[in-house]
């Protein structure tokens, strides 16, 4: 059982699902990863949560009642995410199937590629290996993937004290296959690349872009191509850049596996684009998605002078009626704070934006309202005179 305090009782009542260490009065032998009641100051009955002696975020919310089959409510929580997504998403093969708390799975993400499941533990609770084995064989039971592969991200794990672990095929044994999305398609190796293999969470918006993409067209922080393949289907030429290696050689290998030519540049983004803008060249559609600058708070000022710098940039290189796609994954800034930004480096590059669409993650990427922590990109597609 944990006690919680009265702000933390108050936050669960708003419907978010997690209580901090600093609002838990109590939580004696209470173990690592324990699923346990939670009760207010009074011992009025909350809910069940699952519990870290790690985190900050001492208890993530499973269920607003007792729990007295975890088993059952892991099978009946995946079922109800995989129905979800049935409802919300179309055109492609690749998406996520389980998002963490946004699927009352907090600690537990899913995505599906094709016919190769990914999947990724976060938390203490999940770790179990009995956890584990519901969750595989519910997945498997369910979708019947070809094989489940477990991707490993060492400093959350090492975050959440939990002993060190190789990425491995908890099922299976293809390790490869291709996926596609809005008819565009992709490689995916199992245990290669960045996140679980792609951003999905990009999905709709490479989908919107393509919709106003025109003319010359630039994919800055391009990663495996997923906007410039999409942008090649409606521009004349279409350059990706990205300083990873790696990760260019894939983006080259899905532009052969669609029939096109792009042309992929290895380089800091910030000096290239310092570099193109200074000499004055010239794009009627550019693309911005770089990794997350905000990782906390306290980088927020560092993180708007970067998406500033970027933005200005871009600005200064489009031509009148060009388009600008935008994007920033970094929770800590908030789409007030991101459209202030963009629109301070309109001013001063004396440019008018209109904000053809103001965007965030794809559908298979829940945001729960009462947990404003789940919404955490921000996509704007504006035109640029
Ligand atoms: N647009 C991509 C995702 C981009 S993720 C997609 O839709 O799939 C961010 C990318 O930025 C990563 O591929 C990373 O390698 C790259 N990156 C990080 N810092 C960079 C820098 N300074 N210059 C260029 N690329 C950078």
């Amino acid at each position: 059982m944990v006690r919680v305090s009265r702000r933390g009782a108050n936050r669960l009542k708003e419907g978010h699902v997690w209580v901090y260490r600093s609002d838990i009065v109590a939580a004696n032998g209470v173990a690592p990863g324990a699923l346990v009641g939670v009760v207010d100051e009074r011992e009025k009955p909350l809910g069940t949560a699952l519990y870290s002696s790690a985190s900050q975020i001492a208890i993530r919310m499973v269920s607003r009642d007792a729990v007295k089959d975890f088993d059952g409510l892991l099978r009946r929580r995946i079922q109800e995410a995989i129905a979800y997504r049935e409802r919300v998403v179309r055109d492609t093969d690749a998406y996520r199937i389980v998002f963490s708390e946004a699927d009352f799975l907090p600690g537990l993400i899913v995505d599906r590629y094709n016919d190769l499941l990914s999947l990724q533990v976060l938390t203490q609770a999940m770790d179990t290996e009995a956890v584990r084995q519901v969750i595989v064989s519910e997945l498997a039971e369910r979708l019947q993937p070809e094989a489940i592969a477990e991707r490993v991200d060492p400093r959350v794990r090492e975050l959440e004290q939990l002993p060190p672990r190789s990425p491995s095929l908890l099922q299976g044994e293809k390790k490869s296959t291709v996926f596609s999305m809005n008819g565009v398609r992709f490689h995916h190796e199992a245990f290669e690349g960045q996140k679980t293999g792609a951003f999905l969470d990009q999905r709709e918006n490479y989908a919107a872009a393509a919709q106003y993409a025109h003319g010359e067209a630039l994919d800055v922080f391009c990663y495996h191509g997923g906007f410039a393949l999409h942008l090649a289907e409606h521009g004349s030429k279409v350059t990706g850049v990205d300083s990873s290696r790696p990760a260019l050689e894939v983006a080259d290998r899905n532009a052969s596996l669609n029939g096109r030519e792009i042309e992929w540049i290895e380089a800091n983004a910030f000096d290239l684009l310092r570099d193109y803008a200074n000499a004055g060249q010239k794009y009627d559609t550019v693309v911005l998605d770089p990794p997350a600058f905000a990782k906390s708070k306290s980088n927020l000022e560092t993180a708007l002078r970067g998406y500033k710098e970027l933005n200005l940039r871009a600005l200064k290189m489009l031509r009148p009626g060009g388009i600008l796609v935008t994007c920033s994954c970094s929770y800590h800034v908030s789409p007030t704070d991101f459209v202030e930004v963009v629109a301070h480096a309109a001013q001063d590059m004396h440019r008018n934006l209109r904000i053809v669409e103001n965007r965030t993650q794809a559908r298979d990427h829940p945001i729960l309202l009462a947990v404003p922590e789940t919404a955490y990109l921000k996509c704007l597609v504006l035109a640029v005179s």
